[in-house]
């Protein structure tokens, strides 16, 4: 495992632009060869400020903890954002700069019975990751997920979510929409809004929060003040 204080750069192998503002970077190792890291960490992008030191961005890993040549970042477009003005400007085949890996919210092992991941926008990285690095080693875990976005145009990921879906029959998700239009059939509102759903106080079960701020303070108000959920039992990363 490298050491936080590691720089690493890497390349810009492919940018996949999601939707307006959701862009992916797959990113390709050159120096140090190898990048390893947990489940659930996260980069510090050093974004070049001319005249200036760096400035430091903190992202999530959303690609597999098995993989050791490459990671997969998700962004969100923040207006005049240091960061977002200079990811949206790549082109591909740029070299960037990061330390890392960082971050203490790991997949809890072994799992409970139901696992389940609440997210908002870039926030899936995360759960993306501890799905892709973890779902093969515990076949029988009930892996949940509430994907909330505002509109349809702001889905993303639908295809590979749909896939391992498909191919993993305990994993489950659903996209939950703020601002659906009138032929939305699926849920309504924020993420938060569906969590009884999980039957969590029979069902042993973990929650993993990533993203919106709101969201996680909600959340974690229900789960620990009102229904007494031990604090092992829920586990969050804040973007805000
Ligand atoms: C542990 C951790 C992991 C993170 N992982 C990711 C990730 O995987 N993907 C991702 O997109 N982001 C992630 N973030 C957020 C990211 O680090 C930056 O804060 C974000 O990209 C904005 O940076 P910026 O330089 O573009 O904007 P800045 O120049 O920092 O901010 C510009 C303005 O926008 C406001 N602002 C900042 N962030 C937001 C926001 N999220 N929504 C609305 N307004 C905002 C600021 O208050 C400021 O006024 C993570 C944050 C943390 C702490």
């Amino acid at each position: 495992m490298s050491t936080a204080r590691s720089l690493y750069s890497m390349k810009v192998e492919k940018i996949i632009d999601y939707t307006h503002n959701i862009r992916e970077l797959i990113l390709r190792t050159e120096m140090p060869a190898e990048f390893s890291f947990k489940a659930g960490q996260f980069v510090m992008l050093h974004v070049p400020v001319s005249g200036s030191k760096p400035a430091l961005r903190a992202y999530s890993i959303a690609s597999s903890e098995k993989i050791k040549d490459s990671i997969r970042l998700i962004f969100k477009f923040v207006e005049s954002g240091v960061a977002s003005t200079y990811v949206w400007s790549l082109k591909g085949g740029e070299v960037l700069n990061f330390t890392g890996p960082f971050g203490k919210v790991f997949f809890q092992e072994p799992p409970t019975e139901q696992v389940v991941f609440l997210n908002t926008g870039s926030g899936v990285s995360q759960h993306l990751c501890y799905l892709l690095s973890k779902k093969d080693q515990y076949p029988n875990v009930m892996f949940r997920m509430l994907f909330g976005v505002r509109t349809e145009r702001d889905i993303f990921l639908k295809e590979e979510l749909d896939i391992i879906q498909n191919e993993f029959k305990n994993f489950k998700y659903e996209f939950v929409l703020s601002l659906p239009s009138e032929s939305w059939s699926g849920k309504k509102g924020y993420v938060q809004h569906f969590i009884k759903d999980f039957d969590y106080l029979k069902i042993p079960t973990t929650f993993y929060l990533c993203g919106n701020g709101g969201m996680i303070k909600e959340v974690k108000h229900q789960l620990l003040e009102l229904d007494g959920l031990d604090k092992s039992r829920l586990w969050t990363e804040s973007f805000d």
